[in-house]
C-alpha cells in the first residue's frame, strides 16, 4: 500500500512561510494532480514528499512509514523533472539503467528492466543514442523510463511536459495516463496547466498560497467549484463573473446587476438561496453555458469588443454592464466588434458566490 499522507506539514524559507499547515491524503494507486498559479507551493509540496526539501514541521507518511526525516534515496519515490535531468554522455539505455547500476543490480537484471521500460515507452529503437540526438518528447520518455525501472512506491512528476510543444504535450499526457493505468503506481503530478490537471487526474488538488482551495475529481471541480478562486481557475475560457444582488420578484428569486441584468433563478436552486436575499453576490456563468440551445432562455445584453472564431464555435468577447464577459456563440454567427447582442443564459448551470468570502452558495 503506497498512500501518501501529509499531516499538518509546513514549509518556511527563512521568515517566509510558503506552506501553512497542510493536510493532504493521496490514496494507494491514485493519480493526483497539484495545480495552481505560479508560486502557490506545488513544487515545494512535491519536493517535500520526495525528500528534496525538508518540512519545517508536520509529518509525511508513505504507506505505513513515517518518512519525514528520511533522505530522498530511502523514500522509494521516483521523480520526473521538467528539464529531464538526463546524463548527456550516456546512451538512452545507460540513462535508464543508471540508478540500478549504482545500486549494484546485476547486469542481466538491468538489461531486462531497461528492455521492458523501452518496450512500454516505445524507446526500443533509440537505446544506443545519446540524449542530444533525441526529440524533447523522446527525452522525456527516457526520464520516465528511468523512473519506471526503479519500481517506486510513488511517482512524482514536476511539470514534466512544460518544455514540449503543444501537440507533443497532448500526446505525452495520454502516454502518462496509460502508463499509470498499466503500472497502477501512486502518482503525484504538478502542473500549472488546468487542462493538463483536468485530463490526467483521478483527483485534482487546487492550491493557492500554500493552501488547498478544493480537492475533487475533475467533473466536480468544473460543476461545483467551492469558491471563486477554483471557479476562475478551472475551465477555459474562464467563467464570467457579474456582481449583483439577490431580490425577490415576480415568481421567485431574481439576480439583478448593472447593465439591465435581470435573471430568474431556477426554482430548485432558489429554495436554498432564500437566506441570501438582499445580499451582494456574484453570478458565475461559463462561456459555454451562454450558447442558445433553447430559445426560451433568459437573455442579457452584451457589448461586443472582439470576435474570436475558433472553428467549432466562436467567442464573443466584451462587457455586460461594467463586467468583462465572454460568450460562446455558434460558428459563423454574424457578429462583429461593436455589436450589441442578446446572450441567452442557461441559469440551470449558473453558480452563485458570496461577494464577501467568495464561497459558493448555489
Ligand atoms: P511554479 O509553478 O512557478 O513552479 P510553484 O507553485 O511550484 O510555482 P513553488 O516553487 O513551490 O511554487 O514556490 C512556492 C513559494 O516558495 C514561492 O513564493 C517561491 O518563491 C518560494 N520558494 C521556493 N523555493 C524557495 C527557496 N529555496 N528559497 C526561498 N523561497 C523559495
Amino acid at each position: 500500500m503506497s498512500q501518501v499522507r501529509l499531516e499538518q506539514v509546513t514549509k518556511s524559507f527563512g521568515s517566509i512561510t510558503v506552506i501553512p499547515p497542510l493536510d493532504l491524503s493521496i490514496a494507494d494507486r491514485e493519480f493526483v494532480v497539484l495545480v495552481g498559479p505560479s508560486g502557490c507551493g506545488k513544487t515545494t509540496t512535491l519536493r517535500m514528499i520526495a525528500g528534496l526539501e525538508t518540512a519545517s514541521s508536520g509529518t509525511i507518511r508513505i504507506g505505513e512509514r513515517d518518512v519525514t526525516e528520511l533522505r530522498p534515496g530511502l523514500r522509494n519515490c521516483s521523480m520526473v523533472f521538467q528539464n529531464y535531468a538526463l546524463y548527456p554522455h550516456m546512451t538512452v539505455a545507460e540513462n535508464i539503467g543508471y540508478g540500478m547500476k549504482v545500486r549494484g543490480t546485476p547486469k542481466s537484471d538491468i538489461e531486462r528492466s531497461v528492455a521492458e521500460a523501452a518496450r512500454i515507452l516505445n524507446l526500443g529503437a533509440y537505446l544506443n543514442r545519446k540524449p542530444n540526438a533525441l526529440s524533447g518528447g523522446q527525452r522525456q520518455r527516457v526520464a520516465i523510463g528511468r523512473a519506471i525501472v526503479r519500481q517506486p512506491d510513488v511517482f512524482l512528476f514536476d511539470e514534466p511536459l512544460s518544455n514540449l510543444d503543444a501537440k507533443l504535450r497532448i500526446e505525452m499526457r495520454t502516454e502518462i495516463k496509460l502508463l499509470h493505468r498499466r503500472l497502477q503506481t501512486t502518482a503525484v503530478y504538478v502542473t500549472h496547466d488546468q487542462v493538463e490537471a483536468m485530463t490526467m487526474a483521478d483527483r485534482v488538488v487546487v492550491m493557492n498560497q500554500g493552501r488547498v482551495e478544493q480537492a475533487a475529481d475533475p467533473i466536480t471541480l468544473y460543476e461545483a467549484p467551492a469558491n471563486l478562486f477554483v471557479a476562475a481557475f478551472i475551465g477555459a475560457p474562464s467563467m464570467n463573473f457579474i456582481d449583483g444582488i439577490l431580490e425577490r420578484g415576480e415568481g421567485g428569486l431574481w439576480f439583478r446587476a448593472p447593465g439591465n441584468v435581470t435573471l430568474p433563478l431556477p426554482d430548485e436552486r432558489a429554495k436554498k438561496l432564500g437566506a441570501y436575499l438582499g445580499q451582494a453576490v456574484i453570478l458565475g456563468i461559463r462561456p459555454e453555458h451562454t450558447m442558445a440551445t433553447e430559445t426560451n432562455l433568459p437573455r442579457i445584453s452584451m457589448q461586443v469588443r472582439d470576435v474570436e472564431p475558433l472553428g467549432p464555435h466562436t467567442l464573443a468577447i466584451g462587457k455586460v454592464g461594467p463586467a468583462p464577459f465572454t460568450a460562446q456563440v455558434h460558428a459563423g454567427a454574424p457578429i462583429s466588434p461593436d455589436d450589441v447582442i442578446d446572450v441567452p443564459i442557461d441559469m440551470a448551470r449558473m453558480h452563485l458566490f458570496l461577494k464577501g468570502t467568495g464561497e459558493a452558495v448555489g
